[in-house]
């Protein structure tokens, strides 16, 4: 056991968190990591520019007729990780989530880069078996391997598969990647280019089912998301997006993350506010 003081750096915190961990039924973490981005990098300032952000909204959602007061969460700011280490960084997130889960809490990961989502996915595949991954993104992420590496930002999903973490897997938002990517899912996953219709169509099957739900910021239109390292038009909106969010409550949420917002490249900031609005209607639909 480790005293959290020890792995986490902690500049800023979400709004209307508590500093009383033990009280806390949801933790925010942050794993500022962006090693292996192959377009560009800069999501390792995701987590403080979300928490900065959150500022700027209010504690109450009106679509869930819900407060941040009324929940107990915790934020305990950023992974202290090894830069440049993939391996030992993975490492070290996988350790904080079970940890969190050991402590009877939800994860709530902020990315960094995608690869973030796959120590995560591992942790709770230590506790939970016939995990669901709903995974919101514009690209597939099921590479064999990118430019070399078999460690990647491009290919956690197709890792999260076949490490034998996840049961079942749906895509949503689909829009990017190269052919053996898309033969890959037809056989291993449920693949949608649209997000609402499909995801609304699965939502009755998943019943009491741990549920793992992994959204890169990119699935969004670079209109709506400008902040990130690989943009892809012809995405949803921030308003589609937190429908589907909203629509999480109720289901058996064991963890979520929210990646790639890489605020170097989001001059309005834009990306930010939408990145703190999602992690608020999350923490609001999720947290009990
Ligand atoms: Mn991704
Ligand atoms: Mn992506």
């Amino acid at each position: 056991m480790f005293d959290w003081k020890e792995i986490v750096d902690r500049k800023s915190r979400f709004m209307d968190s508590t500093d009383d961990y033990a009280a806390a039924s949801a933790v925010i973490i942050g794993a500022p990591m962006d090693y292996t981005a192959s377009f560009r990098p800069g999501s390792r300032g995701g987590p403080q520019s979300i928490r900065e952000a959150s500022y700027g909204l209010e504690w109450y959602s009106p679509a869930l007729d819900r407060d941040l007061h009324e929940i107990s969460f915790t934020d305990l700011g950023d992974l202290i990780l090894p830069i440049g280490n993939v391996s030992g960084s993975l490492e070290l997130i996988r350790k904080a989530c079970n940890r969190i889960l050991g402590d009877n809490k939800m994860p709530f990961l902020l990315g960094g880069e995608h690869l973030v989502s796959l120590p995560a996915i591992e942790a709770i595949a230590e506790r939970y078996n016939d995990i669901v991954l709903l995974h919101f993104d514009a690209h597939t992420d099921l590479r064999t391997e990118f430019f070399g590496e078999t460690l990647s930002h491009a290919n956690v999903i197709r890792l999260a598969i076949e490490r034998g973490f996840v049961a079942d897997v749906h895509q949503f938002g689909i829009r990017s990647g190269d052919k053996p990517e898309f033969d890959y899912a037809r056989e291993h996953t449920h693949l949608h280019a649209d997000v609402i219709e499909p995801f609304e169509r699965l939502l009755p099957s998943l019943g009491n089912k741990p549920v793992y739900v992994t959204i890169d910021i990119d699935v969004l239109d670079p209109a709506f998301a400008p902040g990130t390292g690989t943009p892809e038009p012809g995405g949803i909106s921030s308003s589609e997006l937190l429908k589907v969010v909203r629509k999480l409550r109720g289901l058996n949420v064991v963890g979520f993350d929210l990646v790639e917002i890489a605020p170097v490249y989001d001059h309005s900031e834009a990306t930010s506010l939408v990145g703190a609005k999602i992690l608020r209607e999350a923490l609001l639909a999720l947290v009990k």
